[in-house]
């Protein structure tokens, strides 16, 4: 038997290195090795190609180079802004409070909670609509004098909703409390200006974007009070110490520069073939439904419940086939719990169990599409057919 064409479908997870960024990064992992503190000309040569990297990112964001710290991902930026700005707001002025949305991606959610339970921070949670959008008036109604800091996803990796950001934005601005936005699956798909967004401090990491894992930046707002959480050496102005991973910080800006400027290019090649996924799975396959908003969703991204699956065994049955996706978020594998962010929209444990999410990219085709349109309906009555033995 011949093994089936495996087919990528789970871009929000990761995505392959794009070959320009390689060759952007492939010099600072031979000839120019040098560490950026030091004195000589090889530190000096690899200082200056981590100062380039982050001038086209600052130029690419619409903010100072000095507004951007680089981290190893997405994940410590989200960590360096809730920890980093709570501990320093509440030093400056006594506040408090965390205001945060239930649909997060685990890097805010677990450290939210973490301030919460060893810091003694005050958590509340925003509330959302059943797409997982925050609306701005429940931010300005929830919004205290004592709140350190507001923390609110910009596109949701497992339903792909886009929120209101700049909205937001302009009513923790009103009322001098920063504003958080993990924005780490947006850059392929979304135009990021920080004065646009209004935002002031922004999440950001490379391999959701056709850049290397294990680097990321935080856009820091110049102003906005923050505690370093990394201690050790004076990189990055004290505020992130640790010796630069320099072709991994050369590749990140090359990633991004890239994704920014084939925006419209990646949105026209796939939200007609998202589109298409969404409405053929809908009409196709009983008891689905369409997780997210209809329409102000990432262009690659469709996800859905079906009623009486488990999603592991789904995701089984479509990788035997040759389909690799998500049942929402990378992070929940070998967990069997259905997802908050579900939950939090008031999907029923009985749906949110069922989860798939599907995500399209640089390199997905018609054919890809096709072929999983072809055969999914029949692998979900498979896994409806597991369940019903396993009850
Ligand atoms: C992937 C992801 C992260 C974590 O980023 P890493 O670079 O993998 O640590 C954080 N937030 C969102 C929304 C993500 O999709």
């Amino acid at each position: 038997m011949n093994a089936p064409m495996r087919r990528y479908l789970d871009h929000a997870a990761t995505t392959p290195l794009d070959p320009r960024v390689w060759q952007a990064m492939q010099p600072y992992f031979e000839a120019e090795f040098g560490n950026p503190s030091s004195v000589h000309g090889y530190g000096q040569r690899a200082e200056a190609a981590v100062e380039h990297a982050r001038g086209r990112l600052a130029a690419a964001l619409g903010c100072q180079p000095e507004e951007l710290l680089f981290t190893s991902g997405g994940t410590e930026s989200d960590n360096l802004a809730l920890r980093g700005a709570a501990l320093a707001a509440r030093r400056q002025r006594g506040a408090n409070r965390l205001l945060v949305s239930p649909v997060e991606h685990p890097a805010v959610a677990r450290t939210a909670e973490q301030l919460a339970s060893e810091f003694g921070f005050e958590l509340t949670l925003l509330p959302v609509d059943e797409y997982g959008q925050v609306h701005p008036h429940d931010v300005a109604r929830l919004l205290t004098p004592d709140t350190a800091l507001v923390s609110v996803i910009l596109a949701n990796n497992e339903v792909g909703t886009i929120n209101s950001i700049a909205e937001i934005a302009a009513i923790c601005r009103e009322r001098c409390v920063p504003l958080h936005s993990d924005a780490v699956q947006a850059p392929a798909y979304l135009p990021l200006n920080v004065d646009d967004l209004g935002i002031d401090l922004l999440s950001l990491g490379a391999h959701k974007l056709y850049g290397p894992k294990g680097t990321g930046v935080l856009y820091v707002r110049a102003g906005t009070p923050l505690r370093a959480t990394q201690t050790g050496g004076s990189h990055e102005s004290g505020l992130r110490a640790g010796t630069h991973n320099v072709p991994y910080i050369v590749g990140m800006a090359e990633a991004f520069e890239i994704a920014q400027a084939e925006i419209s290019q990646s949105i026209n090649r796939l939200i007609d073939w998202r589109d298409n996924i969404i409405t053929t799975i809908l009409e196709q396959i009983p008891d689905s439904r369409l997780t997210g908003h209809p329409t102000n969703r990432l262009a690659n991204h469709a996800s859905f419940v079906f009623k009486g699956v488990d999603g592991n065994a789904l995701l089984m049955l479509l990788d035997d086939a040759g389909f690799a996706c998500s049942s929402g978020s990378a992070c929940k594998t070998g967990d069997p719990q259905p997802s908050e962010v579900l939950l939090a929209m008031g999907i029923t444990p009985e749906w949110a169990e069922g989860s798939l999410r599907i995500t399209l990219g640089k390199h997905s085709s018609a054919d890809d599409v096709d072929a999983l349109l072809a055969a999914l309906p029949a692998l979900v009555e498979r896994a409806r057919k597991l369940e019903r033995i396993h009850r």
